[in-house]
């Protein structure tokens, strides 16, 4: 883990880790990517002594502007409304919309192991005037801010705009609110109809105190205010916040000029792409943060967002194919490399890092024994768990050698629950495998070399002992090369004569999860050498 532990190389002093989300609707996957790297540079801080604070902010007086998340008839109502007004939607006794939606983005965080030591809602920090110095600030100085919007964005306010917005005192919207006059106490508004086209304004208009959560300030001087008021030191963003001229370069000019204090060190990080689209935006099935995460384990997941690099785009596609089962494998070769095993091909920089950085637990002896325990491959547990007389422990001791530990166990149990949950989700239809209790129609296209080759096998596994995956698999190689059968076209042979089809898991450890006189059978009546009984 270069990257973070360069990065906390760098720094020194007191460090506060902030990040902020609009708690605007349900969030999918590719946003966790902030918040694991965030939680990966505060382990980093941490372990090189420095006093470090994790905050996270849930900017719930933002206005509401996803209309598709609304009941109809809340609509005209809703719309423009700070977040932490509208009611909740989904009725299930939230205090707000926007408890709901951060309660749930909440909860995904705690699984995933990573804990700001404080949340704070801005709707609460507003209220308790903690804010008002900024405001009166901004206030003060706006001609200065429609001046850095013009310089650093291009962005030419008109010269009554003001940059802070009032929650209307009749309709309650605060997106369609404009600020034209400031007496250095109470500011002029108007709640214009059209200021916005997501959302109607009332028309009121009149002066009002903008102080103790009256009103809000625009996203980029709200950003550079939470960087003075927490003591914001290092802040990573998403690539498209940091773009020039973005979100980010206005807000680090605001807090420069404005609250004259140097904004806090940007770390900037690349998407998660679902299939190539960007996921932050994508409405596609299956991939919020709750339903991937109700698959893939809490480490398995922070590893898919720290295995590269955070300036590289990840492209993640589960639907539909192996991208689960094969982030599992490279977990599993990273634990083997971080336990001090040999590991075949390219390796990350220290995959002892990358393994601790990926684990729940911060205690090196906890990560220590995790990274050296027993793992049965992904794709091999989600076949042995479609076989209904499978002792999945048993089936893992003997891959293993020796009884399980109790961590094996744990991990061994881990591992059977997201094999089920991608076998109902996500896995691709040739990942549902059913021994066929008789034998298969597919026996009918073998040729006569299969068909050597298979009753060469029957013979050989009538004496042979034991029955591990890897003793089958070489058994399979052996008959095969001395039948002078292809590999590819021994292992169908293998398939049609127990699944029916051409294709399938790794035929050593498929016919390891069978009843070796069951198998024999099998492949004596496939090899055509006894009759089917049917
Ligand atoms: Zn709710
Ligand atoms: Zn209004």
């Amino acid at each position: 883990m270069d990257w973070a532990d360069e990065l906390a190389a760098s720094v020194s002093g007191l460090q506060v880790v902030n990040d902020s989300k609009t708690p605007s609707g349900t969030v999918h996957v590719g946003s966790l990517r902030g918040p694991v790297i965030l939680d990966v540079i505060v382990r980093a801080l941490r372990a090189r002594g420095l006093d470090t604070t994790l905050l996270y902010g849930v900017d719930d007086l933002d206005p509401m502007d996803a209309q598709a998340l609304l009941t109809p008839d809340a609509i005209e109502r809703e719309m423009g409304r700070p977040l932490a007004h509208v009611p909740d939607q989904a009725g299930d006794g939230h205090a707000s919309y926007a408890r709901h939606h951060a309660g749930a983005f909440i909860a995904t965080f705690t699984g995933l192991g990573i804990e700001p030591d404080r949340y704070y809602w801005m709707s609460d920090v507003y209220a308790s005037g903690d804010v008002d110095p900024y405001i009166r600030i901004a206030l003060d100085r706006a001609a200065r801010v429609r001046e850095i919007y013009r310089r650093v964005a291009n962005v030419q306010h008109p010269d009554e705009w003001h940059p802070v917005q009032v929650v209307c005192e009749v309709c309650g919207k605060v997106g369609t609110t404009i600020v034209t006059r400031w007496d250095g106490e109470r500011v002029y508004y108007e709640c214009r109809p059209d200021l916005v086209t997501w959302a109607t304004g009332c028309g009121h208009s009149g002066w009002v105190t903008p102080f103790g959560g009256r009103a809000k300030l625009g996203w980029n001087l709200e950003w550079a205010a939470q960087w003075s008021l927490f003591g914001v030191t290092i802040e990573p963003c998403g690539k498209d916040l940091s773009t020039a001229g973005g979100s980010r370069d206005r807000s680090d000019a605001i807090a420069r000029e404005i609250y004259e204090r140097e904004p806090p060190l940007n770390f900037p990080y690349e998407f998660l792409n679902i299939g190539g689209r960007k996921m932050s935006t994508s409405k596609g099935r299956g991939a919020t943060a709750h339903q991937m995460a109700d698959v893939v384990p809490p480490e398995q997941l922070r590893f898919l967002f720290i295995r590269p690099r955070p300036n590289s785009v990840i492209e993640f596609d589960p639907e539909g194919t192996n991208a689960i089962p094969r982030l599992f494998d490279e977990f599993d070769r990273v634990a083997e490399a971080a336990a001090g095993r040999e590991v075949k091909g390219t390796l990350p920089p220290s995959p002892e890092r990358l393994f601790a950085y990926a684990s729940l637990s911060t205690d090196p002896s906890v990560v220590a024994e995790r990274a050296a325990a027993a793992r049965l491959a992904f794709a091999h547990v989600a076949f042995l768990v479609q076989q209904p007389a499978t002792d999945l422990p048993s089936a893992a001791a003997a891959e293993k050698g020796s009884p399980l530990s109790a961590v094996d166990l744990e991990i061994l149990h881990e591992r059977e629950g997201a094999a089920r949950r991608w076998l109902e989700t996500y896995a691709p239809e040739d990942a549902r495998i059913r021994i066929q209790p008789s034998l298969p129609e597919a026996v009918g296209e073998l040729d006569d070399q299969q068909r050597a080759f298979l009753h060469a096998l029957a013979d050989d596994a009538r004496t042979a002992e034991g029955g591990l995956g890897a003793g089958w698999q070489e058994t399979i190689f052996r008959v095969a090369t001395a039948s002078g059968t292809p590999p590819g076209r021994a292992f169908e042979a293998i398939y049609r004569a127990f699944l029916g089809r051409t294709s399938g898991p790794r035929a050593g450890w498929l016919l390891a999860s069978l009843d070796r006189p069951f198998v024999v059978a099998r492949l004596d009546e496939a090899s055509g050498m006894v009759a089917a009984q049917a």
